[in-house]
């Protein structure tokens, strides 16, 4: 599939439409109402134009990678009333206040220490609490973020009792694969870990499978998947100046 650098508006919304129709035909061939999975659009270094007209296309949740282009978007699209957005990458702790100043929800904490940095934020603001997920390393990857399997159950014990984070579930970015199945066992392996750790009641959500292989991780469990090239098209190499 061909997709163009910087797709225009009624090209994001074709392709927008076709993505959630890929989500629901995955969820129903799993057995599953297309409502228990939730399509979030990730617009890193995509301009602030391609996410307005992802949201006047219906949609409302965008995902994001970089606190400073995040903070730069959200305050440029102040106007879109109901836009919502989640950091799904690496939180440094010196960027903690800004992702908690314009994200909705996070999904990466792989730290006791990333987690205690952004609770602390979060303070700063009047009363809130940040739903978040934890990031697994589900692959054992050196280079990757994520906590190691091994360490979950420490990193989710020191999670839950931090008042101004509310734990939702488990996010996982697969080792690269050159079959979209081959990430399924990855998939597979992190609805394990959830089982392992309180299950559905405890870890509602999961975050899981991006443009290639979405519908293998719908069909494992994901709650949430994470599509940026599908929808917006190529990524640009640089983040916009927004
Ligand atoms: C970029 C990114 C995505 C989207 O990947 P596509 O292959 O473009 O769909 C999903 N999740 C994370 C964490 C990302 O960084």
């Amino acid at each position: 599939m061909f997709l163009a650098m910087g797709a225009d508006d009624s090209e994001i919304a074709t392709q927008l439409m076709r993505v959630k129709e890929r989500v629901a035909d995955a969820a129903r061939s799993a057995g599953r109402s297309p409502e228990s999975v939730r399509l979030i659009a990730v617009s890193k270094r995509h301009p602030a134009a391609a996410i307005r007209a992802a949201y006047a296309a219906g949609h409302r949740t965008f995902g994001e990678n970089y606190p400073q282009e995040l903070a730069a978007k959200s305050v440029s699209l102040s106007d879109l009333a109901e836009i919502s957005f989640h950091m799904v990458g690496h939180v440094q702790k010196n960027k903690a206040k800004l992702v908690a100043a314009h994200a909705d929800c996070v999904h990466t904490l792989g730290s006791a220490g990333q987690a205690s940095a952004l609770a602390s934020r979060v303070e700063a603001r009047s009363g809130e609490v940040m739903p978040v997920l934890i990031q697994v390393n589900i692959g054992r990857e050196a280079n990757k973020s994520g906590v190691s399997p091994d360490d979950l159950g420490a990193l989710i014990d020191a999670v839950v009792v931090l008042p101004q984070l509310r734990l939702t579930g488990l996010m996982a970015i697969p080792p690269v694969a050159s079959e979209p199945e081959g990430a399924r066992r990855y998939f597979d392996a992190l609805a394990e870990m959830r089982v392992q750790h309180g299950g559905e009641a405890r870890l509602p959500e999961l975050s899981m499978g991006m443009s290639a292989d979405l519908e293998a991780a719908v069909q494992a469990g994901a709650t949430m998947v994470r599509v940026g090239t599908s929808i917006f098209g190529e990524r640009p190499v640089r983040s916009p100046t927004v």
